[in-house]
């Protein structure tokens, strides 16, 4: 679609959201309905996208594409008609008699950016969101991730009206030409530098933004922990989808004492888990493509490989590698890994690592592995990320009460569950007063003095 093709699209999508019709609860319930239906009866394409794009085993698949969404639908429609309910708050003296309300109106019409890392959860779960809100919406799909793109641009075609819910396929250059005075609120996931060109793209008709971005998640290693179950959580985390998630363990801080019981302890559970033989035929997502497989390649020559390092070009498959004794002013040190790579380092003491953490940006999540409660504390309280996981690593994804977005560097907003419900509403103030009593305080000419003015002021609000 060209420029002005969108345009009317958009416009379309205007008119209809004036119309009212998105904002009636009935119609948003029977739309996620809808929606989850659709995903049920296309599973098995589904899988097969993700297969073809990333290699994806179907387990991982269902998890974090497939089961994720549709709880996030069922724990919607659970608690919508609660979400839209005006709240009452309280109203001052100075206003009485009245009566305060917070209102949750839809934002108009909302644009869904995704990247190709979880190409169907990242951009099905904040449209939950923003049909819950009573939004029209447009989605943009990763043209990375081709397969899942065009299915999903089919999928939304086949069941849903344009001028509601339409997906365009592209990239950059469309995704520029979405950015228009008829977007009422962009939610983009993906990279940090281009997050700030959508953000100077959207500034020109000041569109508010999400901003779902990545970054580098510390994941320190104590010595008060349980050895293997650690080690699982850590592997899982860190090789689920081969390292192409947004808040895998980007690096290991182990501390110097347990640091070669700890890579025994990695090593073993690799092979428990992917096999001694793991080869580019094994149930593991492989890279997505060979721009990010020659990124990848070339960060195994920062250090010293420990484990894994087998790569097959041809397949795009890089085994579950462990890498220690990093060499300096290297990539691996400052850019997102955002792969199967996981870089070891020691540490000592733990205040000296939190004082180097707190002067990188801040990451999207961290990690502590630790029984003491006093340094889950200080981790709690002495740094910032988006989320925290004591003694977890990707947990943090089985919920639906813990919201999920960064901080700083690592994104603006938070979705999922109420969080996305809130994302795509404004909250608005209304405050309904009666004629039953007028102050006579408050209008010119004032004869009132000022001190009693402000003795009553502290009574007033
Ligand atoms: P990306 O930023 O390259 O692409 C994301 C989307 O932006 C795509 O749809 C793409 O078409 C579009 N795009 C790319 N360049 C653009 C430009 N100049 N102008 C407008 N639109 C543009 O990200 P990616 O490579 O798809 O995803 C990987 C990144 O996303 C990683 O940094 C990862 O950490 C991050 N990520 C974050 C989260 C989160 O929830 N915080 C989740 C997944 C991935």
């Amino acid at each position: 679609m060209n420029k002005e093709q969108l345009n009317i699209l958009q416009e379309k999508q205007k008119e209809f959201f004036r119309s009212g019709f998105t904002k009636d609860y009935r119609h948003r319930i029977a739309v996620l309905k809808l929606l989850k239906n659709i995903i049920i009866e296309n599973e098995s394409k589904i899988f097969k996208a993700l297969y073809e794009d990333l290699h994806k085993g179907q387990i991982e698949s269902y998890t974090s594409e497939i089961a994720y969404v549709i709880n996030e639908i069922n724990y919607t429609i659970k608690h919508l008609k609660c979400w839209m309910k005006s709240k009452r708050v309280r109203t001052s003296l100075m206003n009485q008699p009245a009566k305060s309300y917070i209102y949750s109106e839809p934002l108009g019409t909302v644009l869904i950016i995704s990247p190709w890392n979880y190409p169907f959860a990242l951009l099905f779960t904040p449209l939950i969101g923003a049909i819950a809100a009573g939004n029209c919406v447009i989605l943009k799909p990763s043209e990375v991730s081709k397969n899942t793109s065009n299915l999903i641009a089919q999928l939304i075609y086949d069941n849903f009206d344009e001028q509601y819910i339409s997906a365009i396929e592209g990239g950059a250059e469309v995704t520029q030409n979405l950015i228009s005075e008829k977007i009422d609120y962009i939610f983009f996931t993906g990279n940090s530098e281009v997050g700030k060109e959508i953000m100077k793209s959207a500034s020109k008709y000041l569109i508010p933004v999400s901003l779902e971005l990545g970054g580098k998640n510390p994941c320190i290693i104590d010595t008060d922990i349980d050895f293997e179950v650690t080690a699982k959580r850590i592997v899982w985390g860190k090789f689920f989808n081969a390292g192409q998630t947004c808040i895998s363990p980007d690096y290991l801080l182990v501390h110097h004492s347990i640091k070669d019981k700890f890579v025994q302890a990695l090593i073993k559970t690799i092979n428990e888990f992917h096999g001694e033989d793991i080869n580019s035929d094994s149930d593991i997502s492989h890279i997505i493509n060979e721009k990010h497989f020659d990124r990848l390649n070339s960060l195994l020559n920062d250090g010293e490989v420990i484990y894994g390092g087998k790569n097959k070009k041809k397949s795009l498959f890089i085994s579950p590698t462990l890498m220690r004794n990093i060499k300096s002013n290297s990539k691996i040190l400052t850019d997102e890994i955002f792969g199967p790579i996981l870089p070891i380092f020691t540490y000592v003491n733990l205040e000296s690592e939190i004082e180097k953490i707190n002067k990188l940006h801040k990451p999207l999540s961290l990690y502590l592995f630790t029984n003491d409660k006093v340094k889950q504390d200080m981790i709690i309280q002495q740094t910032s990320s988006g989320q925290v996981c004591i003694n977890g690593t990707i947990h943090t994804m089985v919920s639906n009460t813990l919201s999920f977005g960064g901080v700083g560097y690592s994104g603006i907003g938070k979705y999922k569950g109420k969080a996305s419900f809130e994302t795509f509403s404004h909250r608005k103030s209304v405050l309904k007063k009666s004629f039953v009593f007028d102050a006579k305080i408050s209008y010119p000419p004032y004869k009132t003095s000022l001190e009693t003015i402000k003795k009553a002021f502290k009574f007033l609000y």
